[in-house]
């Protein structure tokens, strides 16, 4: 809760819509959060050269204002997972929609020691690419498998960057081959989308690959 209410607004506001008849999914900025980001950089992804990964800006140090990813494979995504859940578990919310996730060429130590443990090599590009792959198919079926412990109601919303839908169908098909049947793809148009699905996969014109 915001330090300076007295109550809990988004606790209310999701009161208020039901009162109407209105679904309520609730946003969550995931790979992003920069007070995070200055506690744990070693979370970060990181480039070939050690510089960080920016969103929507050029600065890929923190001396300039700007947004920095973090790596799935780090225990930044168990710390997202506890964000998930601390909502599922306070609020009847009818989804949640977790934004700017894809599959990420990443550098940092996690990512090197995962690829030395597994025999294979930093310095290969397919290698890394291949990694990335893995590590984005495992947050997505992390954070359905939570969804779907927690909450008969939520749906998810994953808003995918930087990847092809061919790709990111690909990766959804190797996690949830049984509810493929279900699964809504939207080109760009994030204001269109339809409640009632239970996964979209959702294609960016913007690239950060
Ligand atoms: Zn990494």
């Amino acid at each position: 809760m915001h330090p300076e209410l007295s109550f809990d607004l988004l606790g209310e506001m999701i009161h208020a819509c039901h009162e109407i008849g209105v679904k309520a999914p609730l946003y969550i900025s995931a790979g992003l959060d920069e007070k995070m980001a200055r506690k744990h950089p070693e979370w970060l992804i990181r480039h070939k050269d050690e510089s960080l990964s920016c969103f929507g800006v050029l600065s890929n140090n923190f001396m300039e204002p700007g947004y920095h990813e973090f790596c799935f494979n780090s225990p930044y995504l168990d710390y997202l997972l506890q964000q998930i859940e601390e909502i599922l578990n306070n609020y009847p919310c009818d989804g949640l929609w977790l934004d700017i996730v894809g599959e990420r060429r990443c550098y940092c130590q996690n990512c090197v020691q995962s690829l030395l443990a597994e025999g294979k090599d930093p310095r290969n590009e397919e290698d890394v690419i291949q990694l990335s792959k893995r590590t984005f198919a495992n947050y997505v079926s992390r954070v359905k498998a939570l969804v779907e412990k927690k909450s008969n109601r939520a749906h998810l919303f994953f808003i995918i960057v930087g990847i092809s839908i061919g790709e990111g169908m690909i990766c959804y098909r190797q996690v949830h081959m049984q509810r493929l049947n279900r699964c809504q793809l939207v080109d760009g148009a994030m204001k269109t989308i339809p409640l009632q699905q239970d996964i979209y996969i959702i294609k960016s014109s913007s690239s950060l690959a």
